[in-house]
């Protein structure tokens, strides 16, 4: 894929906030340097738990939005999340795309993962979530997109060039950065991820988890 394209791609899926009528969350309004960090479609036996380790080895906080498929495999990893401070979403049962999905399918996948992941967060994969299925689901939840994408998950990409693009931002606080701990991103989150935190943090950000009460 092209820089250009990738440029494209950074941006959020169409959505606008009148539209959403402020259902869906981009950015945490935040006084001081906070930053968000959060991973999608874990948890993954290994790649999460790598990802457990560095937050701890920097201090780092942060939020997993899961997928029910890969809870029911791997339990024993929510449950070290949770202890370690972290906070956890849901992410659907089998990462169903809500642009494509028949509501009543996209909500019933939703519930399975409820069941398995007691968490009022929501993150609609692929961020493709039409208004009115935000609508309905911000009776129980708070949907959370993001405010930059790393793009971790695009195999062309160098590491390297996911990081420089990270660095790149302008951050201020209350910034919602998504991260994937799955196999196909993992060689890129994981280069980016330790020299991406360990220079904010020497900036003065610090690394919070989503503590959302609906
Ligand atoms: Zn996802």
């Amino acid at each position: 894929m092209s820089r250009f394209l990738s440029g494209l791609f950074r941006k959020l899926p169409p959505y606008t906030p009148v539209l959403y009528q402020g259902r869906v969350i981009t950015r945490i309004p935040s006084a001081s340097r906070r930053l968000y960090l959060t991973f999608d479609d874990g948890p993954h036996p290994d790649i999460t738990l790598q990802v457990l380790e560095c937050l701890e080895k920097y201090g780092a906080k942060a939020t997993f939005f899961l997928l029910g498929k890969n809870v029911e495999k791997h339990p024993q990893i929510v449950q070290r999340i949770k202890t370690e401070g972290h906070s956890i979403g849901n992410h659907t049962y089998s990462h169903l795309n809500g642009w494509k999905t028949p509501s009543n399918m996209y909500y019933s996948d939703i519930k399975r993962c409820r069941q398995l992941v007691p968490s009022t967060l929501f993150r609609p994969p692929y961020g493709r979530i039409w208004p009115y299925q935000a609508h309905q689901l911000s009776s129980v939840f708070q949907i959370f997109l993001w405010t930059v994408l790393t793009q971790d998950f695009i195999i062309d990409f160098e590491p390297e060039y996911i990081l420089r693009r990270l660095m790149k931002e302008k951050f201020s606080g209350g910034e919602i950065i998504v991260f994937h701990d799955s196999e196909k991103a993992a060689s890129r989150m994981l280069y980016a991820l330790p020299r991406f935190v360990e220079a904010m943090l020497e900036k003065g950000f610090t690394f919070e988890p989503i503590d959302w009460e609906r």
